[in-house]
């Protein structure tokens, strides 16, 4: 899979915002905590994850390129909470009352579990094809195997070979 290049000057507003919280949260909390590692890597529809354990922050570099600081105040102190949760109170409900609390208390936002960003850049796309029954949706890995001609799918129904729909 291609990887996504982030602007500088957007990993510069992630960190500024990320350290922004973090010291929000020293002063609250009386407390030191390390920065997080932030990494770019994350895939799919999801806006962001925290890996607990790892104390590492990933992203979604297609759905932060497209929404740039707004992106960046929704997603930075949702996952940032995360990691704050798992570090005072170990592994409870990840959005449970802990998580509201630094979100509201302490980052003074909204507690939205879910991102509001269109997703359509970044939902996987499937190849349709169609047999003498009915039609089939192909992942791009099954239709580029079909493509190098390794592999070549069958109808369960009705047995004929699959053919690609071609858009019009
Ligand atoms: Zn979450
Ligand atoms: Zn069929």
């Amino acid at each position: 899979m291609k990887s996504v290049r982030v602007p500088l000057f957007l990993q510069q507003a992630v960190m500024r915002t990320l350290r922004q919280k973090l010291t929000h949260a020293s002063h609250f909390l009386q407390q030191r905590f390390p920065e997080p590692h932030i990494t770019y890597q994350q895939r799919g529809t999801i806006a962001g994850s925290a890996r607990l354990q790892d104390w590492e922050i990933r992203l979604n570099p297609v759905l932060l390129i497209e929404n740039q600081q707004v992106f960046i105040d929704e997603v930075i102190p949702h996952e940032l909470a995360h990691l704050l949760v798992y570090h005072q109170f170990g592994q409870v409900d990840p959005h449970g009352k802990e998580w509201r609390f630094i979100m509201e208390t302490i980052f003074a936002v909204p507690a939205n579990r879910t991102h509001p960003f269109p997703v359509h850049s970044v939902r996987s796309k499937t190849f349709t094809y169609y047999c003498r029954c009915q039609q089939h949706e192909l992942t791009i890995r099954q239709h580029n195997k079909v493509l190098r001609g390794k592999n070549c799918y069958v109808c369960r129904q009705c047995g004929e070979k699959l053919t690609l729909l071609e858009s019009t």
